[in-house]
C-alpha cells in the first residue's frame, strides 16, 4: 500500500514525547529499509491496518499545537522514514516555520534519499528551522544487508547524505547504533570532515521481545 497520496501522507499517531527536552511528534508510516531492530515495524509492514492520510498543513498545525500546549521548542516526524514523500515533508517544514519560526524541526532519517538526491538536500538547506539526525544502522557495508535487508551499496548512500548535508551547511549530526559503531564508519565520517566526529550521537538498542525475535531470525543474536 502506498503511504504517499499526492500531497498527503499516512500517519498513525500525533503525540508529545520527552526526547530533545520535549518534542511534538507525528508518527508517519512507510520506510525504504527493513531494519532487524526497527521498533515500529508493524506500521511499516502493514500500513493498510493503521492510520489516516493527512495534508502537510494538517500535520504542521497539529505539531505546532502540541508544541504550544506543552511549551516545547521542537517538533518532528518520527515513526518510520519521513523523507519518503518529498513534497509533503518540505511543505510540513515550510508550514511549521510560517506558523512558529522559533520552533526547531528535527528531521530523523536513514539518509538514503538524501544521499541519492542532492537536490533534496538543496531544498532542505533553505530552511533555517531545521536540524537533521541521520541514523546509521551499522558501521560497515559487510553486515548492512543482514541488518537492513537492503543492498550493501546503500551504505555508501548514507555517507553521501552526510557529505551532501555537510557541503550544503545543513545543521545535522550522525547517530550510530552503539553495538555496530565500527571504526570503519568513524574513519569514513572523519574523511568527510573530522569535526563531524564531535557531533556523533551513540544510540543504544532497546531489545524489546519482538526486536529480539527479528534479530534472531537474521542471526544477529
Ligand atoms: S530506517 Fe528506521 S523506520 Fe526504517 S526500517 Fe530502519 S529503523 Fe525502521
Amino acid at each position: 500500500m502506498e503511504v504517499c497520496n499526492e500531497t498527503k501522507r499516512k500517519y498513525y499517531r500525533f503525540r508529545a514525547d520527552r526526547f530533545y527536552g520535549g518534542i511534538a511528534t507525528a508518527d508517519c508510516m512507510g520506510c525504504n529499509m527493513d531494519c532487524a531492530f526497527c521498533w515500529s515495524y508493524r506500521t511499516r509492514i502493514h500500513p493498510e491496518r493503521f492510520g489516516e492520510f493527512y495534508t502537510a498543513e494538517e500535520v504542521a498545525e497539529r505539531l505546532v499545537k502540541i508544541a504550544h500546549e506543552h511549551e516545547f521548542r521542537a517538533i518532528r516526524i518520527s515513526g518510520n522514514e519521513p523523507t519518503l514523500c518529498k513534497n509533503h515533508l518540505l511543505d510540513v517544514i515550510r508550514t511549521a516555520e510560517l506558523l512558529d519560526p522559533a520552533l526547531l524541526f528535527v528531521l530523523e532519517t536513514n539518509g538514503i534519499l538524501l544521499g541519492e538526491d542532492e537536490k533534496y538536500v538543496d531544498e532542505l538547506s533553505k530552511y533555517h528551522n531545521l536540524h537533521v539526525r541521520l541514523s546509521f544502522k551499522t558501521g560497515t557495508p559487510e553486515n548492512f544487508e543482514q541488518i537492513t535487508n537492503r543492498p550493501k551499496e546503500w551504505f555508501e548512500l548514507q555517507l553521501k547524505a552526510v557529505e551532501n548535508l555537510y557541503n550544503k551547511n545543513v545543521s545535522f549530526h550522525p547517530a550510530i547504533v552503539k553495538d555496530y559503531a565500527d571504526a570503519y564508519l568513524i574513519d569514513r565520517l572523519s574523511d568527510i570532515s573530522p569535526e563531524i566526529i564531535e557531533r556523533i550521537e551513540y544510540e543504544s538498542l532497546k531489545l524489546y521481545s519482538h526486536i529480539r525475535r527479528r534479530m534472531k531470525a537474521r542471526r544477529l543474536l
